[in-house]
């Protein structure tokens, strides 16, 4: 079911050269005929051997034009020789068809092994492949197109997304990936709704220096772009830790219970002065929890009853259980809300604070261990153990500086609409108010997700 994900990028990480054809129709080759980048290939060649030629097909798509081109190649005549198939790339982008077809003279069964001899013969094809199918056909050659040389450094996926994306964002991606002496090999569209994303696959760029590059492009222009290394351990997520107040549901549940309790004030002073560091979490949290003595428990009732689902989250959590993640929740909230919320959206764990309660009301105090920022980071571990699933293979997602742990031990942390200095310090940021993009972070389509569904 995985092997869905990331359709372009082979098993083994290597680049994609000859990649399938993306269901979007969006992958778009950049030393084929759509130049959107001016960087030049980082490592230029001219293999020796046969000649080698580059053939573009482009125009309004049409079925059978594939078929007609390929027909012309097979069936050698004097005017053309045998030839052998290098490369492919076709994509049709709103009706549009872009076809790229690398092909290399076979001299032991022909006569022609000259370029220039080899380009006439192709172009004579490419004018009765166009005659007969109405589009326009090229040829060039192809001995400088370096498809024989290893990529420097392994390749990454870079998201943008948005809603909208503005070309600016895409314009500035582009020029850091090219400032940084990277290419890009391939983009296609992720998703039109509800973000609009699309996925470059770049070359040739260190990851901490496209990493930084992209963050400043990404506050600069307002879209969230994402890096991730091509490859496995990008395929093969398979469990997912949401963080609860702020992720999962909109607000903090903490701050409601306070509000019944008539200690809306006092708590909210606590939790500024934890987060200006005065006070680590676990002891911020005793004290917001003392403050709610006294409160019956139906309040926590009232409170659950009156969660709102952060936008998208229910996509989020069926289509990943459709696709066989393990889906849980690890919050610093209280399992009296965070439990039955787990039920209600059948996910496979939670963990969270459970709250005292004597005679009805809550005590003020709290049950147990406390699941503080390095109690979330613990939970994930644990769960992932529980289900086998090594933790570069788990995605983690929360809002807040105690999510940070969970965020960095897990293979892939998310900081979802977060503070700057959580959004900093995690693998990735959202900042879009839609938990199904990360969805889009994870590689998936949104065709795939309305699969999935
Ligand atoms: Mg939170």
């Amino acid at each position: 079911m995985l092997s869905r994900d990331a359709p372009s990028a082979p098993a083994d990480g290597a680049p994609s050269r000859a990649g399938p054809v993306s269901r979007m129709g969006t992958a778009v080759r950049h030393d084929g005929a759509v130049p959107l980048d001016p960087a030049p290939r980082t490592t230029p060649t001219a293999p020796a051997g046969p000649p080698r030629a580059l053939i573009t097909v482009s125009g309004a798509d049409r079925p059978g034009v594939t078929a007609r081109l390929f027909s012309a190649l097979a069936a050698p005549t004097a005017a053309h020789p045998p030839v052998e198939v290098v490369d492919v790339e076709q994509v049709v982008v709103h009706g549009q068809l872009v076809l790229g077809v690398v092909v290399g003279a076979l001299p032991a069964e022909g006569p022609v092994t000259d370029e220039e001899q080899f380009l006439a013969a192709l172009g004579r094809l490419a004018a009765d492949v166009a005659a007969a199918t109405g589009m326009r056909v090229e040829v060039e050659s192809a001995a400088d197109a370096g498809l024989d040389a290893a990529p420097e450094g392994r390749p990454h996926h870079v998201i943008l997304l948005g809603r909208p994306v503005p070309p600016d964002a895409v314009a500035g991606a582009a020029s850091a990936v090219a400032g940084l002496g990277g290419n890009i090999e391939a983009i296609r569209r992720l998703s039109d709704y509800p973000v609009t994303s699309f996925e470059l696959t770049v070359s040739g760029a260190e990851a901490t220096e496209l990493r930084t590059a992209l963050a400043s492009v990404a506050s600069r222009t307002g879209a969230d772009i994402a890096v991730e290394q091509v490859g496995l351990a990008r395929r093969s997520k398979r469990l997912i830790v949401l963080d609860v107040d702020s992720t999962l549901v909109r607000g903090e549940v903490i701050d409601e219970l306070a509000a019944r309790a008539g200690r809306a004030a006092e708590v909210a002073r606590i939790t500024a002065a934890a987060m200006n560091g005065e006070l680590d979490f676990a002891q911020s949290l005793r004290a917001r929890v003392a403050a709610l003595e006294g409160l019956p428990v139906e309040v926590l009732d009232e409170v659950r009853e009156a969660l709102v689902l952060t936008p998208g989250a229910r996509t989020l959590i069926r289509t990943l259980k459709r696709l066989g993640f393990r889906c849980g929740i690890v919050s610093g909230g209280f399992t009296q809300i965070t439990d039955p919320l787990a039920e209600q959206l059948g996910l496979d764990f939670a963990a969270a604070n459970t709250l005292e309660v004597a005679d009805g009301r809550l005590t003020g105090g709290l049950v147990g261990e406390i699941v503080d920022r390095p109690g979330k980071a613990r939970a994930l571990a644990r769960f992932a153990d529980e289900y086998g699933i090594p933790l570069d293979q788990t995605v983690a997602v929360g809002d807040g500086a105690n999510d940070l742990d969970m965020l960095g031990v897990a293979g892939l942390g998310i900081a979802f609409n977060a503070k700057p200095y959580v959004r900093e310090q995690a693998h990735t940021a959202l900042n879009q108010p839609y938990l199904d993009a990360v969805l889009q972070v994870l590689g998936f389509t949104r065709d795939e997700v309305l699969d999935a569904v």
